[in-house]
Parts: structure tokens; C-alpha cells; sequence
């Protein structure tokens, strides 16, 4: 455990701006705390040193000690009870550089990579995420291993994510943050906390997420909040349950209510009963990728969106003489629609409404959008 912490230590060193080293005033200064501050030294870039559990003034002459660190002086800090949090918050933002570390602008590069530039649809990026063992890597490998041509492995936008893009039937998909899912380049598996952090990060570059649970172990909590996160970034999700060999009549009924009960606010989302490590089941996800690209891409004409609109409203007019007057699809990616309204809509007329249109125009698991813009003079 404590191998793999300062592993992933050392990385989020790497990437980051500002190093801050928290240090123990009870303790004094460790054998650890020396081989870290030794590190740091040889680091270009601003460290700070926290020292933590000076709850009050008569703790403080304890932080002169940690001078000898060699990384300046140290900020007494209480995390606590917030004491000093807020001088030590004001030395970072008086070292913090203009221009984040390690942005780079991924699309530009991508353009290259797929020799398409301006076509008509960028590329399509997938995350792979889930809990540490649900069979990311392994469902990877076999996709990749599937495919046999990767096309390239680029640097994502934190330092150490690495892009693969794979050309599939469905021309090339960028899979997101492959790093420690390719066979060779399997990297340490991370604790839990880094793990969500980093699905999050993937999942924001990401237009589809393939959330991969463990069906033998059901769905967690954390599934559900990776979910509902997922979600609110407005990602379409396709759910793998994989490890489904390994589970017999009952459990495969278990995990269906289950997935029905936690996962019920994912709604239409397809739900794909896998296996990574023998494949099976696999080759029904290019066909569903294939549909979500679609549907979130889909341009619906003006004329079909108005007449969904106006037999929507015929059934159930809005209150208090609200009408929406005309209505066209803004934008793509997701499908978000510009609807023009005497006045304000309630909030769950707009859900009733945005319901009518998903049914109409069969957009499934992809999230839609809804603004309104007032029409004047109405
Ligand atoms: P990751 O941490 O999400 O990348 O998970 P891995 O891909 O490393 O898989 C964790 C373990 O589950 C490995 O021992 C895999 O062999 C095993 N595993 C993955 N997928 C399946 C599957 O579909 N069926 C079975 N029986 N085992 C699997």
C-alpha cells in the first residue's frame, strides 16, 4: 500500500504546478519526510511546506524545525480545524504560474494523427472506466487485440494519460487514458480516490463512457457515483457487465434488478452482458457504439421538431397560457434544442416536453438539452 501511494505521489508530482509537502509537527521531521524533501529540492518549480496539527499559537514555534527541510519557511496550518489553511491558500496563489502545466491542445494534435482535418465529424473519444478490477485493462486488450491496428498512441492533456487511437469499421476512436491498460505499459494500480479521479478527468474528454462493472460483485457505490457523474457531464454512458461467466441463474437475475434499482436514473442507457476475458458478448458493443454516435450526432429537421412540439402541447398545454412558439435544433453533440416561448416554461414542462422529443426522435441514452429564449413582443 505504501509503495503504491508514493507511486502515485510521484506522479501527481510530476504534473503538477505547485508542490505542497505536508509534514507532521507532532512527529517531527521523518526518514520519510527527509527522502521526499530531497526530491523536491532537485525540482524546478515552486513547494510549499504545510505543517499540520498546529491547532494554536502555542504550537507554533514547532514549525522551525521543518527549516531544515531546505524548502523554505513551512506555513502552520491546523487541516482541522482551517487554521493558517488560508495563508498557505494565498502563498499559492502568489506562486501559481499564468499557464497550467502540461496543457496541451489535444485536438489540434488529433487532426493530424487522423489526416481528416475539418472533416466532418472529429473523432470520437471513449473512456473506459469503472472500479480498480472490473476488467478495464482486460476489456481493452481485447478490443485492441480485436482490432489488431492501432493507430497511435498520443499524449492525453495531464502528463502521463496516453490516447490510443484504434481504427475500427467505425473509423477511428480515440480511447481515453489507456496508460495503464495496455499490456506492456500497465502501470501501478491506483488506490480508489486516484482511480475516480482520474475516470473523471478521462470521462470530460470523453463523448461516450463505458462504465465496466463487476457483475460478480453487483453494482457499488462508487459505480453509482461515477455514474452520476458521468451523467451530469452530459456523457452518453454504455454499461459492460462483465465478468457475466462467472455468474449463475440467480446472480444474473440479482444484478438485472440491481442495475434497474441504482441505475435507474441512467434510463435508456444500453446495458451490455460481457465478458472481457473470453470476449463473449463483446461484438454487440461496435453496433451500440455505432447507434450512441449516432443519435448524439443526429440533426433532426426544423419541421419534425416543431410538429413533436405542437402535438406535445395539443395534449398538454403549459400553464397559465405559456406556449412554445417554434422550436429548432441549435446544435449536435449533444442534440440541444432552441425553443422559442412567450414566456417562462415550468421546469417540468420543459421535462415533459423533452420527453416527447427523445421518444420522437428515438434519442435513447444521449442527454438533450433544452433552452429557452423568450420571443419579445409576444
Ligand atoms: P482493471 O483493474 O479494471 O483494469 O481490471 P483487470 O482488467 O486487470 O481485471 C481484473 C481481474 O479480473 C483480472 O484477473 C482479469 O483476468 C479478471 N477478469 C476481467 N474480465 C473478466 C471476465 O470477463 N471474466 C472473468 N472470469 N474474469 C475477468
Amino acid at each position: 500500500m505504501d509503495a503504491k501511494v508514493s507511486a502515485q505521489s510521484e506522479k501527481s508530482m510530476e504534473g503538477a504546478d505547485i508542490v505542497v509537502m505536508v509534514v507532521d509537527s507532532q512527529a517531527g521531521i521523518t526518514a520519510d519526510d527527509e527522502g521526499v524533501a530531497g526530491r523536491l529540492r532537485g525540482r524546478t518549480g515552486p513547494v510549499l511546506v504545510a505543517v499540520n496539527k498546529v491547532d494554536d499559537e502555542a504550537h507554533e514555534d514547532l514549525i522551525w524545525e521543518f527549516i531544515r527541510l531546505g524548502l523554505g519557511d513551512p506555513f502552520p496550518v491546523s487541516a482541522l480545524h482551517g487554521r493558517g489553511v488560508g495563508d498557505l491558500l494565498d502563498a499559492v496563489m502568489a506562486v501559481l504560474p499564468d499557464e497550467p502545466a502540461g496543457a496541451t491542445d489535444s485536438d489540434a494534435a488529433m487532426v493530424s494523427v487522423s489526416g481528416q482535418p475539418g472533416a466532418d465529424h472529429p473523432m470520437v473519444s471513449v473512456s473506459i472506466v469503472g472500479r480498480p478490477n472490473a476488467g478495464k485493462s482486460t476489456l481493452f486488450n481485447r478490443l485492441i487485440g480485436d482490432e489488431r491496428s492501432v493507430v497511435h498512441d498520443q499524449p492525453g492533456t495531464t502528463r502521463d494519460a496516453i490516447d490510443t487511437v484504434v481504427q475500427t469499421e467505425l473509423g477511428p476512436i480515440r480511447f481515453v487514458d489507456t496508460a495503464g491498460m495496455r499490456r506492456r505499459a500497465r502501470i501501478d494500480q491506483a488506490t480508489e480516490y486516484y482511480s475516480l479521479l482520474r475516470a473523471l478527468a478521462a470521462v470530460d474528454r470523453s463523448d461516450i463512457a463505458l462504465l465496466v462493472l463487476d457483475a460478480t460483485v453487483g453494482v457499488t457505490h462508487q459505480d453509482q457515483r461515477l455514474a452520476e457523474r458521468i451523467d451530469g457531464a452530459g456523457c452518453p454512458i454504455v454499461v459492460l457487465l462483465n465478468k457475466w461467466d462467472l455468474l449463475d441463474t440467480e446472480a444474473r437475475e440479482a444484478i438485472a434488478l440491481d442495475i434497474d434499482h441504482r441505475l435507474h436514473f441512467l434510463g435508456d442507457a444500453a446495458v451490455l452482458r460481457v465478458s472481457a476475458l473470453s470476449g463473449k458478448g463483446l461484438n454487440r458493443l461496435l453496433p451500440e457504439l455505432r447507434g450512441v454516435i449516432a443519435e448524439y450526432r443526429r440533426r433532426i429537421p426544423t419541421q419534425a421538431v416543431n410538429r413533436v412540439l405542437r402535438d406535445a402541447q395539443a395534449v398538454h398545454p403549459a400553464p397559465d397560457g405559456a406556449r412554445v412558439l417554434y422550436a429548432t435544433q441549435g446544435a449536435t453533440d449533444p442534440p440541444t434544442f432552441t425553443l422559442f416561448a412567450n414566456r417562462t416554461l415550468p421546469r417540468t414542462y420543459l421535462r415533459y416536453l423533452e420527453r416527447r422529443l427523445r421518444e420522437a426522435f428515438d434519442l435513447g441514452s444521449v442527454p438533450v438539452k433544452l433552452r429557452v429564449r423568450r420571443r419579445s413582443g409576444e
